[in-house]
């Protein structure tokens, strides 16, 4: 038995976005639990699809001992703030000091970080954990498969493993597996070392689902090649929204034998250079993506828009308009967008009470260019205190806390509905929808402010999805952004402009 220390930070960083991750939005925990110290993060994770709680089962199942730091995740926004990574590194940190001597130790990371201070988030919250137990005691962390992974992440962990698949419905899973590396190294004294190599082009986030081409053979061949290869792989396509010098996709491996590792690292990379023209998506223009789904979607089999550029999961606030107004000027029938995310709009509709007809200013409130408030008549036609439990593949057993939602009815346009929430969250799971009457099957056209995750739990009653360029910050083509930090020589998009 084994003393281990567990602590978790994740933040996945679009610094081109319109607001901060700052400590209330770590406090908020942008629908996981809040920030967690000491003991009680046991039993905030538990049973949801996170990797430190499928880490805490592993660990514990394996009869270690385990001694709980710090653990906080925020939604994605820009920046982590420098109050906030400290507050919450320096958490982690004392308190990892403090349980010395432990044997080991798990952390739970996104690796797309990027704080006001340092533009590398994982390479320094690595680098002090490494700094407080020294270097003796193997350190092992779990990643989103959207991480942008840096030689100091490498540096400083033993080990690293990353999702495999998007829709993530492995977190736990993944947290499990760095878990059981951990154990290993234990176990057999044996460190391990890595082999890391990044890609030289970048790929839009809607292009990186694991159940699409090119994905979904790069992690078969992946899976093969660690079974032959005595090391533990990954890919990750990287958060492409991120603007610092080691943005972009990468393949690594870990392994006792660190020959071993360079091989089977060699092997992959080639695979997903290969694939690069695999990698381009159809983004289709809103008005044209409204028709499609006008003439094509039925109730029992609706067409899903998916309103990517606006994604909550990579930095929008889910408040844009684009999409909602050519629903309304088309006069969608059986339409249903979601989240919209709202405060006031959400509480003037309880204000007013369910069958209330009143103007509203809908969302826009963030400065989007392109974007501005949809003012219109709405009545409001239920509403919802925020309150309950996810039951898709990803979002299982996550209880959600939106504040108050109601469902708006467009008068000019009666086959519109919106559904409105008071916080942040990207639109993934049924229950979202359920929450407040609406049974998503039913609808022709379910717009969802999401770019991959919705798939989990919507691709299966779809009978298309289209992936809509609506204004908003999360831009699909990552041309499109201001580069000022990106290392040079990475093309853009696949077979794209490359950056000077
Ligand atoms: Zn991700």
């Amino acid at each position: 038995m084994a003393r281990i220390a567990v602590g978790g930070f994740q933040h996945e960083t679009n610094t081109f976005a319109p607001s901060k991750a700052d400590y209330a939005a770590f406090e908020a925990g942008g629908g996981w639990p809040g920030a967690q110290y000491g003991e009680p993060m046991f039993s905030a994770v538990e049973g949801a699809n996170i990797p430190a709680e499928g880490a805490i089962q592993a660990l514990r199942a394996l009869g270690h001992a385990l001694v709980g730091t710090a653990w906080a995740a925020a939604n994605p926004s820009a920046h982590v703030t420098a109050d906030a990574f400290e507050k919450i590194l320096n958490e982690l940190v004392q308190r990892l000091k403090s349980a010395m001597p432990v044997d080991g130790v798990y952390l739970d990371l996104h690796g797309a970080m990027v704080a006001e201070t340092f533009d590398d988030g994982e390479g320094e919250i690595l680098r002090r954990v490494r700094d407080a137990v020294g270097p003796r005691v193997p350190v092992a962390a779990s990643l989103d498969l959207h991480a942008n992974v840096t030689p100091a992440m490498t540096r400083h962990a033993d080990a690293l493993v990353a999702y495999r698949t998007y829709p993530h419905v492995d977190m736990a899973d993944t947290g499990a597996r760095a878990a059981r590396l951990l154990d290993q190294m234990l176990r057999t004294g044996q460190r391990m070392d890595g082999e890391f190599r990044q890609l030289d082009y970048l790929t839009g986030i809607s292009s990186q689902c694991s159940f699409m081409e090119p994905c979904r053979t790069i992690y078969r061949e992946l899976g093969e090649l660690e079974e032959k290869g005595g090391c533990t792989l990954s890919f990750t396509p990287g958060f492409p929204m991120a603007d610092f010098a080691d943005c972009g996709m990468s393949v690594f491996g870990f392994s006792k034998d660190r020959g071993q590792a360079g091989v089977a690292v060699e092997k992959l990379r080639r695979i997903v250079a290969d694939s690069e023209k695999d990698f381009a998506i159809e983004l289709h223009p809103v008005a044209e993506a409204v028709q499609r789904a006008r003439r094509r979607g039925k109730p029992g089999a609706p067409v899903i828009l998916a309103d990517t550029q606006d994604n909550p999961g990579a930095g929008g606030n889910g408040d844009t308009t684009g999409l909602l107004t050519a629903l309304i000027q088309q006069g969608a029938k059986d339409a249903v967008l979601g989240l919209l995310i709202d405060p006031a709009s959400a509480l003037l509709a309880h204000d007013a009470g369910p069958g209330a007809t009143l103007a509203f200013n809908l969302g826009g409130k963030s400065g989007i260019m392109g974007d501005a408030p949809f003012r219109g008549e709405f009545t409001v036609e239920r509403l919802g205190d925020g309150k309950f439990t996810c039951t898709g593949p990803m979002y299982k057993g996550v209880r959600m806390t939106l504040g108050p939602m109601a469902v708006l009815r467009s008068r000019a346009a009666p086959g519109v509905r919106v559904v409105v929430a008071s916080r942040k969250q990207q639109a993934g799971d049924q229950e979202m929808f359920r929450h407040v009457g609406i049974e998503p099957r039913r609808s022709r056209i379910v717009a969802l402010k999401s770019s991959v995750h919705f798939r989990a739990d919507f691709q299966p009653i779809a009978a298309d999805v289209l992936v809509v360029k609506a204004p908003g910050p999360a831009l699909a083509d990552p041309v499109e952004f201001k580069w000022t930090k990106l290392r040079k020589g990475v093309r853009l998009r696949p077979l794209g402009p490359v950056h000077a």
